[in-house]
């Protein structure tokens, strides 16, 4: 499963990095940026479905 992030509809609320900190962490600017190259690690699997669906601003998309 890989992750996805437009930096574009990013608002930079940090909904995502405090649902898959494994995922995501917000920047020095207070916008997401994704870590592993967006890979996501066995068993956090749920927790990126569930960042994908929580940010407001559909700007995270799921792969496999
Ligand atoms: S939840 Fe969405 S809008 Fe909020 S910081 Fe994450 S990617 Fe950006």
């Amino acid at each position: 499963m890989k992750v996805f992030l437009d930096p574009i509809k990013c608002s930079g609320y940090g909904a995502c990095a405090d649902i898959c900190p494994s995922l995501f962490v917000i920047d020095e600017f207070g916008f997401a940026q994704l870590l592993n190259g967006g890979v996501v690690a066995a068993g956090d699997e749920d927790s990126a479905r569930n960042a994908a669906a929580g940010c407001a601003e559909n700007a995270i998309g799921i792969e496999g």
